[in-house]
């Protein structure tokens, strides 16, 4: 059965996928820089039918580096971006809490991927879920989506470190994630 149009949709990480990842944690919208090409490549997956979901792990709020309105100007300034490059992000999920909370909703925890899959009924097993990090990966596999590692933020040194969950697919960026993700689709 073909996937419907409106049921079409990717599933990625913020932080070394969509920007710059820092390991002092991006926690102002002028931190906020968008790696090339990757607002662009959600463009791209729009003009595919694709709705784009994001889920971000964002401990930085339970650590108090930085507060809830500094993060909505974050991706006020990420949907402005997007929206300059054509494309447009459905909805930002995150995570606000810290590992010692025990959250459901901290990857590698699926709880957001879970929200995700609820709110825009998606069938797991079609959604692929795109991340530079260990973690982002294991929350896509423990519910079936296929995952896909890009090589930008963490990404090498998740590669090196091994591991993936099986079937993982690995691209340079979110550029080329796109490109192989719809020529695989017209396949
Ligand atoms: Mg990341
Ligand atoms: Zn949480």
């Amino acid at each position: 059965m073909p996937t419907s149009a409106s049921r079409k949709l990717v599933i990625l990480d913020r932080d070394g996928v969509i920007n710059v990842d820092s390991d002092a944690f991006i926690k102002s919208p002028d931190e906020w820089v968008a790696i090339p090409g990757s607002l662009e490549a959600i463009a791209r997956l729009n003009q595919h039918g694709y709705r784009v979901a994001v889920a971000t792990n964002q401990s930085g709020i339970g650590r108090g580096l930085f507060d809830m309105a500094a993060l909505n100007a974050m991706h006020v300034k990420m949907q402005k971006a997007v929206a300059a490059a054509g494309g447009r992000i459905d909805a930002v999920f995150f995570c606000p809490h810290t590992a010692d909370d025990n959250c459901e909703c901290r990857k590698p925890q699926p709880g957001m991927l879970k929200a995700i899959a609820e709110r825009f009924e998606i069938e797991p097993s079609v959604t692929p879920v795109v991340g530079d990090s260990l973690r982002d990966l294991q929350a896509g596999a423990a519910l079936g989506f296929p995952t896909h590692l890009v090589l930008t933020g963490k990404g090498k040194g998740t590669l090196a470190a091994g591991g993936l969950p099986e079937g993982t697919k690995i691209h340079n960026d979110l550029k080329s994630f796109a490109l192989d993700f719809l020529s695989e689709e017209h396949e």
